[in-house]
């Protein structure tokens, strides 16, 4: 299998990186039910989860023309549990959307938070971080989240277990009802039941085995 209907500028870039076949996850999430869907996705650490959210996001992120809206606030927002984490999302999806031309800004613990208030007020298409740090730059007003479509949490489960509810919660609370949610973790504890049913819309839940 290939991957499906994507815009021109998402498939050179997978084309051009070599992934000639999407993981069960990514093929799962591109599949037309889930389509515009709220989402809760589980699946093993390794199953390629960053690049099915990257490609989940597209139709909230790109025109109908491939490119990028064009926006000063953020279309999509990705939450990871640790700086590391975030920076590993935000380099997989800066090759996945340049082409598409999107910007990404990167918002983590640990960097200078007037040079990531620069880059977000410069108008950031994409902005991937910390729940710490995103809050810092929402209390601040330096993180419109007002024009966002979609919102990802990344290992959502690891940052219940991290005690980050609450900066989950007030981003969440900040961002449009018609936003997609999409939750994507490698287990599916209680916690993130109970967050699903506070921010989903009749989510589709998708869970796969293997990597392969
Ligand atoms: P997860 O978040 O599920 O732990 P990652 O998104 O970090 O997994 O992906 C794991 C590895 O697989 C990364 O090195 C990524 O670049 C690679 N990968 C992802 N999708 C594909 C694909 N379709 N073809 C080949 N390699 C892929
Ligand atoms: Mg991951």
């Amino acid at each position: 299998m290939t991957f499906p209907d994507l815009p021109t500028g998402l498939a050179e870039a997978l084309a051009q990186r070599g992934y000639d076949a999407p993981t069960p996850v990514q093929a799962a999430v591109l599949e037309p039910e889930a389509h515009g869907r709220d989402l809760v996705v589980s699946a093993q650490t390794g199953s390629g989860k960053t690049v099915a959210f990257g490609l989940a996001f597209a139709a909230q992120v790109l025109g109908e023309d491939g490119r990028v809206n064009p926006s000063d606030a953020p279309s999509a927002l990705v939450i990871a549990p640790t700086r590391e984490l975030a920076l590993q999302v935000s380099r997989e999806l800066a090759w996945l959307y340049q082409k598409a031309g999107a910007r990404i800004a990167t918002c983590v613990g640990g960097m200078n938070p007037s040079q990531e208030r620069r880059v977000l007020k410069s108008g950031a298409t994409i902005v991937v971080g910390t729940p710490g740090r995103l809050r810092d730059h929402l209390e601040r007003g330096a993180l419109d989240l007002s024009a966002l479509a979609a919102v990802v949490l990344d290992e959502a489960d690891e940052m219940l277990d991290m005690g980050f509810r609450e900066e989950l919660e007030e981003i969440l609370d900040a961002t449009p009802n018609t936003r997609r949610t999409l939750l994507f973790s490698a287990t599916m504890p209680r916690p993130i039941e109970a967050l699903a049913k506070r921010y989903q819309r009749n989510a589709l839940r998708i869970a796969t085995t293997g990597a392969e």
